[in-house]
Parts: structure tokens; sequence; C-alpha cells
């Protein structure tokens, strides 16, 4: 008797993939340094990089992400700034600073996140593609 893998549900794929982890299996360790993610995951085998340009989803979530909180900061800024309380070299260096920092820190995450979105896409063929384990199911 084949044993049909239990698919986890699509709340619990994308949180997975939000924390870094595999969205099919939830195994950590994906990648070996904050921007070198594996090529395959290390407990199910999942091919993250499945062809050329897959990541370009990864990059508007990134994208996405800086733009909200540069938004968030602008806004709280140039609030302060109406009201008297700031100039605007620290509104440019903090804009400057939001840029910068946001999309390096938030690298890894979008491009798990981005897997998630896409294993969530296409969830019959990713478990039946890759018959390895689908994870604790909870
Ligand atoms: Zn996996």
């Amino acid at each position: 008797m084949i044993e049909q893998p239990v698919l986890p549900s699509v709340f619990r794929m994308l949180a997975r993939g939000l924390i870094r982890r595999c969205a099919r299996c939830g195994s950590g360790h994906l990648y070996s340094s904050w921007f070198r993610l594996v090529t395959r995951c290390p407990r199910c085998g999942y091919l993250f990089d499945r062809e050329e340009g897959f990541f370009l989803g990864a990059f508007v979530i990134n994208f996405g992400v800086t733009e909200v909180c540069l938004g968030v900061v602008l806004a709280v800024l140039i609030g302060l700034e109406a009201s008297g309380g700031v100039s605007l070299l620290p509104i440019y260096a903090a804009a400057a600073a939001v840029v910068v920092i946001v999309p390096i820190i938030n690298y890894p995450f979008s491009k798990t996140t981005w897997a998630a979105i896409d294993m969530i896409m296409h969830r019959e063929q990713v478990f039946a593609d890759y018959p390895g384990p689908a994870g604790r199911i909870t």
C-alpha cells in the first residue's frame, strides 16, 4: 500500500517560507551564508532555483517590503518635520539607510517566501515530483 503524503496547509507553507524554512517539509539550514541559498532542500530534496529568472518574484517581494518600510519611515519623519522638530537631513539619511539595509536583511526571507508562494501555486505537482518527507503535519 502506497502512503499518500499529507499536504501542509497553505498557511503553514507560507509561514515556513516567511521564516526561511522549506515550505514543503519545514527544514531549516537552507542558507550556506546570508545570501547563498542551497540548491536543494537538505531534507526533502526540493530544487529551489527551478529555472532561470525564477527568483524574480523574490525581488518583487523584497522591493515591496523595502518600499513599505521606506513609506513608513518617511511618513513618520515628514510628520515630525511638519511639526517643526526635524530638519531634512535626517530624513534623507533615514531614507538612504532604509533602502540599503532593509533589502539586505530581507533578502533570504524574500527568497524562501517566494519559493513558498510558488510551491503553493503548484502544490500537487511539488508533492508528486518530490516524494521525500513532507514534514510534520499538525
Ligand atoms: Zn524541504
